[in-house]
């Protein structure tokens, strides 16, 4: 039998909607979203759409579809998109860009997630009969896997004039784009500037129970919305999640700085726990890793999970933990207590 989570860093999905979100959920104005017509989710997209600087935008059950229809708007079959090798987009995705926009991803080595120009320049493929076609340029913000990481906008901006230069499409996956906002103070615009789309997600860091926004032009944004029919993304009255969105941007995105130094709390409490080597912290997600200790990541996780602490065991012998808003700095300081037992055998 496990015992119940009382510190959840599994993931910030994991946040439960507060009264005060649900409250504007149930207040909601609504209407038939695949009609255009749902006041609430209008609302909602002309907010991220001005927010990231871009003419139009559309709404959307998940960051995952976010992705996928992107890919096939900007893609042919055969066509490739070229991520880092840690990207969700290649990894966390079932394949579905090779299904649904018939795409094969081009992977890079990147440093912690982010690649440099010369990078790019080199897995560019000069086009010939024998080679697919290098279509798109993703890019992650903030980079996940590779630990909660902030492309800097100076180098966004020297990637996107290699990818402009070859005529590529960019693309950013913003999951996490406002992590990175409040953390370097740089508009969630500005980021998005050279990017043809650009999407975020509802159910990170920002709260909300589901949804994703996704902008572009309004050209990008009306090819997307034959996808999102297509694949069965189209909503009714979605108003009620759309007001989760509306909340979140309006409540839940300056206390972002919170999860930040709640994060940098647990990664200086972790360090020096003998046997653990923790990596750097950028945002809200702490890695470590456990091989020091003898155990590996699935049994560490096992027995911090019977202390009622979840984390995520994500390699043989990394973890990850992440902090949201369903979690403080009490909590913070039991976790680091119960990992260092769980990392001292105890
Ligand atoms: C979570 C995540 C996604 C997918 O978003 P869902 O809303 O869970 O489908 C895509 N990219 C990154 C970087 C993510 O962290």
């Amino acid at each position: 039998m496990t015992s119940p989570i009382r510190i959840e860093l599994y993931s910030d999905t994991q946040t439960r909607p507060t009264p005060a979100m649900r409250q504007a959920m149930a207040d909601a104005p609504v209407a038939d979203e695949q009609r255009g017509e749902d006041p609430t989710t209008n609302a909602l997209c002309a907010l991220v759409a001005e927010r990231l600087g871009k003419p139009a935008a559309v709404l959307l059950p998940s960051g995952t579809m976010a992705n996928q229809i992107s890919a096939a708007v900007h893609c042919r079959p055969g066509d490739e998109i070229i991520c880092d090798r840690t990207a969700h987009i290649y990894g966390s995705e079932a394949g579905g860009t090779a299904v649904l926009a018939g795409a094969l991803i081009g992977p890079i080595d990147g440093d912690r997630g982010r690649f440099g120009p010369d990078d790019l320049e080199r897995a560019i493929r000069r086009t010939t009969r024998y080679t697919p076609k290098s279509r798109v340029v993703v890019i992650e913000q903030t980079a996940n896997l590779a630990g909660g990481t902030i492309w800097p906008l100076e180098q966004i901006e020297a990637v996107a004039a290699v990818a402009q230069r070859h005529g590529l499409v960019l693309h950013m996956d913003g999951a996490r784009l406002f992590n990175a906002v409040v953390e370097t103070g740089i508009g969630a615009d500005r980021f998005a500037a050279p990017f043809d789309s650009v999407w975020i997600d509802l159910s990170k860091g920002l709260g909300c129970p589901v949804g994703a926004v996704l902008a572009g032009s309004e050209g990008f944004i009306q090819a997307a919305w034959q996808w999102k029919q297509r694949i069965g993304g189209a909503m009714r009255q979605s108003g009620i999640i759309a007001a989760a969105g509306v909340h979140a941007l309006e409540h839940h995105i300056a206390r972002l700085a919170g999860d930040h130094a709640n994060a940098q709390a647990l990664a200086a409490g972790l360090t020096g726990i003998s046997g653990l080597v923790v990596e750097p912290v950028a945002t809200n997600m702490v890695f470590f890793d456990v091989a020091g200790t003898g155990l590996d990541a699935a049994a560490f996780s096992d027995r911090l999970m019977a202390r009622g602490v979840r984390v995520w065991a994500q390699g043989t012998t990394r973890l990850r933990a992440v902090t949201h808003l369903d979690v403080d700095r009490v909590m913070i300081d039991e976790a680091i207590g119960h990992i260092r037992a769980v990392a001292a055998g105890t």
